[in-house]
């Protein structure tokens, strides 16, 4: 039998709803292949309403894969600023050099060759090559897991090893040779519109005819998760300090914020001093000698695997030693600098905390008292 033709029914009605009614997003009338893939790294972890603009303010600053390789990592961060997972646009941009180097500014055809590229897995990989050339491999997304594991009815969980293995191989039976593409665009616009987490709308549904989960009357029980792990709770100290009008920000050498500038300060073991640790932190990492003065604000922020509560204190110099003039990572920046460096959510916050009245609120001088 070939390959795809058990499920035609099925894919013609899926591809069928799909012209008439899927959204009209930007990232869907290009055939650029960069473009497609700038919007797929967008797309990861992200909702489309929360990517587009981005794609549209990238597109517009660095139309070309070349204009990214040649654009200095700050501006690309600066570009992502707000999007979080800040690991895609290091990864993005070093692809990027990547291609210009070693391909000749020509971006790969294959899932594989894409797979050769940081921050590629085999989702974006098999989207990528599916959608701006024509490949015949699936693409298996969080939507598209969630519509095969109902409409095939699967009943172990989604993270299982065979799982996985079954969801790609339903996936890749589910293509056509003729536009492998679309059909996994359809999938996961399926999984966004209609067949979504809490309360899929199968009235709606092209495939309902075919949906095994549907019929036995289980979708809103599929598929089947794992419980999350808890996230961790974490405290951290955070310094703000003002000389000539400047203010110090580092940038993050490591980590989910590498590249990043923010406010510099450390994290809090149990029972540690607020005062000490900041001071402590300051001398070793970039040979500032500081007093800690008022507690400005404590910010609350969430990341993905861990929760942050952030104390912000006003700081004041009392001494920079030679090691500070060595250390790298640091500058002092004026607000408008400020605005235009690439800073994590979690810092953008701080600072909108604490310069409502920046002449008022930071040092100098600051009413010292010792922190808790
Ligand atoms: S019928 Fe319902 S559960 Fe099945 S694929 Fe359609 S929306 Fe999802």
């Amino acid at each position: 039998m070939k390959r795809g033709t058990p499920h035609r029914a099925l894919r013609d009605a899926l591809l069928r709803w799909y012209r008439r009614d899927a959204r009209d997003l930007p990232w869907r009338t290009t055939q650029d292949p960069y473009h497609i893939w700038l919007s797929e790294i967008l797309l990861q972890q992200t909702r489309v309403a929360t990517a587009r603009p981005y794609y549209e303010r990238f597109v517009q600053a660095l139309p070309t894969v070349q204009a990214l390789a040649a654009a200095p990592l700050d501006r690309v961060l600066k570009l992502w600023e707000g999007l979080g997972y800040y690991a895609r646009a290091r990864n993005l941009h070093r692809a990027a050099q990547l291609i210009v180097a070693d391909l000749g500014g020509q971006l790969p055809r294959t899932a594989d060759a894409w797979q050769r590229l940081p921050g590629v897995g085999p989702y974006t990989a098999g989207a990528i090559a599916s959608i701006a050339f024509g490949a015949r491999v699936p693409a298996v997304d969080g939507n598209v897991k969630r519509v095969l594991a109902r409409l095939f009815r699967l009943q172990t969980p989604l993270d299982d090893r065979a799982t996985r293995a079954a969801l790609w191989r339903l996936a890749e039976e589910l293509l056509c040779e003729k536009s492998p593409g679309t059909v996994n665009q359809a999938l996961m616009e399926l999984g966004a519109c209609l067949c979504t987490p809490r309360t899929p709308r199968c009235t709606e549904c092209p495939v309902a005819p075919w949906c095994a989960a549907r019929a036995a009357g289980v979708e809103r029980k599929l598929p089947i998760r794992r419980p999350r792990k808890t996230v961790p709770h974490v405290e951290a100290i955070a310094a703000i300090i003002r000389a000539r009008g400047r203010h110090l920000l580092t940038r993050r050498p490591a980590g989910l914020l590498a590249g990043l500038w923010g406010w510099p300060g450390t994290e809090l073991a149990e029972g540690e001093q607020h005062d000490s640790a900041l001071r402590k932190a300051l001398r070793d990492a970039f040979g500032l000698e500081i007093v800690v003065g008022d507690r400005l604000a404590t910010v609350r922020h969430e990341f993905s695997h861990r929760r942050l509560r952030l104390h912000v204190y006003a700081c004041r110099l009392v001494r920079r030693t030679p090691r500070h003039a060595r250390s790298a990572g640091a500058n002092w920046l004026s607000p408008a600098e400020l605005e235009r460096y690439p800073l994590a959510r979690v810092d953008r916050k701080v600072w909108a905390a604490v310069m409502p009245a920046p002449a008022e609120r930071l040092p100098p001088p600051v009413p010292l008292r010792r922190a808790r």
